[in-house]
């Protein structure tokens, strides 16, 4: 079962018009929200960044808050798994003719549920890897915008390497991964990109930032660079679907001997007791 423009319907019957921005320009924004035994984790934070992407690309939020959690929830109970993940996808909507510039149209509402099966301690312990490679994105990734195509040929890329994640730079700085935040953690001091127009501001990662001092962390949104990351005590990336990943070898060349620092234990406890609240 998904929803689409205010029907709850089955996936193979859901349509939409070939005229869709979503469709000929990547014309939209998305938001992917955890849910953890049955209920929807930081939904507040994730609608409010919904909202930013949406003002920014003026589209008017079709639904309020509250209607927002009717439906989430609704779409939520159709399944028997208690932890999904909720993707939702809004569109400036269909127009008569394809052009650039827009008029104010309908926007469509997609929303689909996905059984979510967060690795387990033990499977995340075991480390894993990344590779770097040049952002080449554009200057708004605060943006969730479901333009992609640079995300998508990092992705690939990482398929191809057998690798977790592709990490990016710009101007010999750090930014983000293809589809996650990034951390380094340097003598009890964790490190992760400024918040601005360079990264999405992960819900994840505001999660690990407000979490550093339970795990006797110092936190620093300060930029970093690839060497630093070399002589780092731990390197991580956080998402909703990953939640908070050590990596271990990047490039082929192992991160603090490929050792996870205990930090991170504390970290994955203390991320599990926040989704348990
Ligand atoms: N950065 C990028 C480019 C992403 O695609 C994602 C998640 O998809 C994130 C960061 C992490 O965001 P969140 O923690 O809200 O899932």
């Amino acid at each position: 079962m998904v929803y689409l423009n205010g029907h709850f319907i089955a996936k193979n019957k859901a349509s939409i018009s070939v005229m869709d921005r979503g469709f000929l320009f990547g014309d939209g924004v998305y938001e992917v929200i955890p849910v953890y035994q049955g209920k929807i984790f930081r939904l507040t934070e994730h609608l409010q960044r919904l909202q930013n992407s949406l003002d920014s690309i003026q589209i008017t939020n079709p639904y309020t808050s509250k209607k927002w959690k009717e439906i989430l929830t609704k779409l939520n109970h159709f399944s028997s798994e208690s932890d999904q993940s909720l993707y939702l996808q809004i569109t400036r909507g269909a127009d008569t003719q394809r052009k650039h510039n827009f008029d104010i149209l309908t926007p469509t509402v997609y929303i689909e549920a996905n059984p979510l099966i967060a690795k387990t301690k033990s499977q995340l312990e075991v480390g894993f890897s990344a590779i770097t490679r040049k952002d080449i994105r554009w200057h708004r990734c605060d943006i969730k915008s479901t333009s992609l195509l640079a995300n998508i040929l990092y992705a690939q890329e990482a398929k191809q390497h057998q690798v977790e994640e592709v990490i990016l730079s710009r101007n010999n700085e750090i930014t983000e991964g293809a589809t996650s935040n990034v951390f380094i953690l340097k003598d009890n001091t964790l490190f992760t990109h400024p918040t601005g127009p360079n990264i999405l501001s992960g819900i994840t990662r505001d999660l690990v930032i407000s979490s550093a001092k339970a795990c006797k962390l110092q936190l620093q949104k300060t930029p970093f660079s690839l060497k630093d990351i070399q002589h780092a005590d731990g390197l991580w990336i956080s998402s909703s679907t990953r939640e908070i990943m050590p990596i271990t070898l990047l490039d082929g060349q192992p991160i603090n001997q490929g050792k996870i620092h205990p930090a991170w234990s504390c970290m994955y406890n203390h991320y599990q007791q926040l989704k348990n609240d």
